[in-house]
């Protein structure tokens, strides 16, 4: 039995995979089991951000599975404490809750803006509903597909949790009208990734966030995707000049470790006490170990602006690509739209080609990592070119 055939016959077919087994990865390089070389333009969808066994980030991790692998949240460790302090300086939050994925931070997000509103104007008033955006992705819990604003999420797993009200991206009028005094929150992808690399108007962020100020609405930033670096800022809100009340963190926080974070600012940080939330594994330390390599290279001296320049030069040469009719995203999160419209078969034809990429609705979406060099985005720029060409 081949590795496919014996992976079929006792994994859970729940994802459309593609036929390369992964064994030996370095840098921005993958070698399937025949020992066939991609350039990885998708990094595990983000997670890998310094690239596949960055030397500094397997020392760090590897001198964590050495020491305390694992403990309860019942104790201390200095690892997570560390990480802890580095992130929230780092992205101006009074503290956070680690979990282990994005959908785990969105939940405690959205437990934290329920608890607000309950604590502060109390059971009766039923302030418990969160507006989210349509067409954007919070996750596969019950709770995560119902905030994701796309019918295509609720099916099958009924009853789904109720309280989320869905408004169109980038319509004010729309979101005004879904305004009552029954929301707690608003949640929002400043870029919605999944959905298709699409940013948000920064007029439409401002209004958002004056009203919701204005409200006591709570603002909560998915940045499971755009976090970390990913846009050539920590945070993507940055981008935007405004602070959410509560940001949530994952994909790329731990360089392909499981983690997710759920930051909170001055007015949300006490909102979850003692019994109310919690986690296993969260904030284990070897994820931990992985995330301050992470933060220490992104927080590092000219990293950033490193990443919004390699972004501008994947910009500017797809832009100058045939078959290409528009690049959106920022910095090293890329949608591509083809004049063809044909980004799956272009994505499978890449494969075949030794590049991999991913898709995000009709684009074709990189996410590089972050530390990719300008000579390996030429390298697979040039193999981009040819497929589209084609
Ligand atoms: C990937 C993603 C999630 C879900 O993260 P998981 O780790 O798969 O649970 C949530 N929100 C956004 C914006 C994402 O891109």
């Amino acid at each position: 039995m081949n590795t496919i055939e014996q992976f079929n016959s006792h994994v859970m077919q729940t994802y459309g995979r593609f036929d390369v087994v992964m064994e030996k990865c370095g840098g921005v390089t993958a070698h399937d089991e025949n020992g066939k070389e991609y350039i990885d333009f998708g990094s595990g969808i983000g997670t890998n951000s310094l690239g596949y066994c960055d030397e500094k980030w397997a020392d760090a991790v590897c001198a964590q599975v050495r020491s305390v692998q694992h403990t309860s949240n019942y104790y201390y460790t200095k690892t997570q404490a560390d990480f802890a302090e580095k992130l929230c300086n780092a992205a101006g939050y009074k503290n956070v809750f680690f979990g282990n994925s994005g959908a785990e931070a969105n939940e405690c997000a959205i437990k934290i803006a329920r608890k607000y509103s309950f604590d502060k104007y109390g059971r009766d008033a039923k302030r418990y509903n969160i507006i989210t955006l349509k067409n954007g992705f919070h996750g596969r819990t019950i709770t995560t597909l119902s905030a994701t604003g796309q019918d295509s999420f609720h099916n099958y797993f009924f009853p789904f949790t109720e309280g989320f009200i869905y408004a169109e991206a980038n319509n004010i009028d729309d979101l005004k009208s879904k305004i009552d005094d029954t929301v707690c929150a608003v949640m929002i992808e400043f870029i919605q990734g999944e959905g298709g690399v699409n940013v948000l108007d920064k007029a439409y962020v401002d209004e958002l966030f004056r009203i919701c100020a204005e409200k006591d609405i709570l603002v909560i930033g998915d940045e499971v995707q755009t976090g970390m670096g990913r846009t050539g800022k920590l945070l993507a809100s940055e981008n935007f000049g405004v602070k959410p009340n509560v940001t949530t963190l994952a994909k790329g926080i731990a360089g392909g470790i499981p983690m997710g974070a759920c930051l909170a600012d001055e007015k949300t940080c006490n909102v979850l006490t003692r019994g109310t939330h919690g986690s296993t594994f969260g904030g284990n330390p070897i994820a931990c170990a992985g995330a301050n390599a992470v933060i220490d290279r992104i927080t590092s001296e000219g990293f950033l602006s490193e990443v919004s320049a390699k972004g501008e030069y994947f910009r500017e040469k797809l832009l100058a690509m045939d078959g290409v009719k528009s690049v959106s995203g920022m910095g090293l999160m890329i949608g591509i739209e083809l004049e063809k419209d044909n980004a799956a078969e272009v994505c499978a034809k890449c494969i075949d080609n030794g590049l991999l990429v991913l898709t995000a609705k009709t684009k074709v979406r990189l996410l590089p990592p972050l530390t990719i060099s300008y000579e390996d985005i030429d390298r697979g720029l040039a193999i981009l070119a040819n497929v589209i060409a084609e």
